[in-house]
């Protein structure tokens, strides 16, 4: 899908598309379960890796029952380790066609819907502070409240950009900053001291993924939370930062964590270790987010805004059925995802 501002950039790059791959599973009686697989290189996944993944796994879903998902899932994962972007788009689709053959919404199979609105939380692409303040004020305009200013690793000017965006905003405006690992440890507890003064909720990934210590060091050292998005990239991963408390909150993606039973799992281990979570950006096609979207529906614990509708920036989608109105997005009252193919 093309992106609807071809400049669009963050601290790991630039690319005026964004790249996915819609997997669907069809019945023997006629029912259809869609997944979306993501291509996002900063998470370890190519679109030439996805398709080949794919290729590999799909024939083994098809020894199966479709509604035995945990013996798909152990298979999957004996044929080939990793790859959760292409297991996540497998996965979503069969919980979407088990909730098609239970004729109920997808929110069901996790134990139904406490909520069926969220705020949505907007990215702000790195630009100049100006360029970056007037975007903040179309997107307030069209009333979102949330809002992520992405940095890229200059103290002084990332200070700056968050400092033009409140400026421009006011005190109703909620500021994030992700840095996608961009500052030295020092260099992001100096950058988020004086980007506290401008009253800053969440900082996301502060430092390289795998520096384990130096994220530790920023949690500890300044007064704003710290989310972990990169470094979070497995269950596995999401349990050795809240068992160490290395960040006080976790970015939950159903593609980088292999699906919705994953990012549930993922969600249990933040609770029973008292560390926030919230669902991050996911890039793509409505399919994706309302995966994402019918799983966060049925959490009770869900921290803050959540990262839907990142889809209202792109052309292309081949997907319908949700849309953010008025900063805020709400999953349908319909059977499965709630989403479907744009004309059927
Ligand atoms: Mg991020």
């Amino acid at each position: 899908m093309r992106k609807e501002d071809p400049s669009w950039r963050f601290a790991l790059g630039a690319s005026p598309v964004t790249e996915g791959v819609i997997v669907f599973i069809e019945t023997d009686d006629n029912l259809t379960g869609y997944g979306y697989a993501s291509a996002t290189a900063h998470m370890g996944a190519s679109m030439e890796g996805l398709t080949g993944t794919l290729d590999r796994l799909i024939p083994h879903v098809k020894e199966y029952d479709a509604l035995e998902m945990s013996a798909i899932r152990i298979k999957m994962d004996q044929a080939l380790s990793g790859n959760n972007q292409a297991k996540a788009a497998i996965d979503n689709a069969l919980f979407d066609l088990a909730a098609k053959s239970m004729n109920v919404p997808l929110n069901r199979l996790f134990g139904g819907a406490v909520r069926t609105e969220f705020p949505v939380l907007r990215i702000l692409a790195i630009k100049s502070p100006e360029e970056m303040a007037e975007q903040a004020q179309i997107l307030f305009n069209q009333g979102y409240r949330y809002f992520k200013i992405k940095v890229q690793g200059d103290v002084n000017l990332d200070i700056a950009r968050v400092a033009a965006i409140r400026k421009r905003l006011g005190e109703e405006a909620n500021l994030t900053v992700d840095a996608n690992q961009a500052y030295s440890p020092k260099d992001a507890i100096a950058a988020l001291n004086g980007m506290a003064t401008y009253r800053l909720d969440l900082v996301e990934q502060p430092v390289a993924m795998d520096d384990y210590k130096g994220m530790k060091l920023v949690t500890d050292s300044v007064p704003v939370t710290v989310e972990a998005d990169e470094s979070a990239g497995s269950i596995q991963e999401v349990a050795h930062l809240v068992e160490n408390r290395i960040v006080d909150a976790i970015s939950l993606k159903v593609p980088k964590l292999g699906g919705l039973w994953n990012t549930l799992i993922a969600a249990q281990i933040c609770k029973a270790g008292n560390i926030r979570y919230r669902f991050g950006a996911h890039v793509g096609s409505r399919l994706l987010n309302a995966h994402a979207m019918q799983l966060a529906s049925s959490l009770p614990d869900l921290w803050y805004a959540s990262e839907f509708g990142e889809f209202a920036r792109l052309l292309d989608d081949p997907f319908e059925g949700i849309d953010v109105v008025g900063g805020f997005i709400q999953i349908p009252n319909a059977v499965g995802t709630g989403v479907k193919p744009i004309g059927t």
